[in-house]
């Protein structure tokens, strides 16, 4: 190994992992105080990279994160319209109506994204 590349590099808080979770902690962290130094580890060869989930996202968290995401053009474009539920089986399809089901379920006012953007 090369001198230079096993010199050490000091942080103040390392987190592994670049998903939601550990961005929003390094964001969070950056804004309480902006001193100081946050590194990412990703083992991902960028970021989103191992996550290949499409998702419905509830931007509770991002507008309380990041309140003028809409402004810097965050890729969350895609408001959900419409709930429709089915049951799949071997004689076909079976419509189930929106109302028995649980507040969970609703997603109005949440987004189609894909979550590795
Ligand atoms: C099929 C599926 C569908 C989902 N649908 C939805 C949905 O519709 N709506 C919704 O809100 N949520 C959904 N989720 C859940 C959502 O994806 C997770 O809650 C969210 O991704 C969790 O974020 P996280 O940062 O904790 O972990 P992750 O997103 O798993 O991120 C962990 C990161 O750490 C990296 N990592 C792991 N180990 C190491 C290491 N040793 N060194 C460096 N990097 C490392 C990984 O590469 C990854 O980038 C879904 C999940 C799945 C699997």
């Amino acid at each position: 190994m090369a001198e230079s590349a096993r010199e050490s590099m000091e942080y103040d808080v390392v987190i592994v992992g670049a998903g939601p979770a550990g961005l929003s902690a390094a964001i969070r962290l950056k804004q309480l105080d902006p001193e100081l130094s946050v590194v990412v580890l990703e083992k991902g060869s960028e970021v989103g990279a191992h996550i290949l989930s499409g998702a419905v996202l509830d931007p509770a968290g991002l507008d309380r994160l990041l309140p003028d995401w809409r402004e810097r053009g965050a890729p969350v474009t895609v408001p959900v319209t419409d709930d429709r539920f089915y049951m799949l089986g071997q004689a076909g399809v079976l419509r189930i109506p929106g109302w028995p089901m649980p507040p969970l379920m609703k997603n109005h006012g949440n987004y189609i994204v894909s979550m590795a953007n």
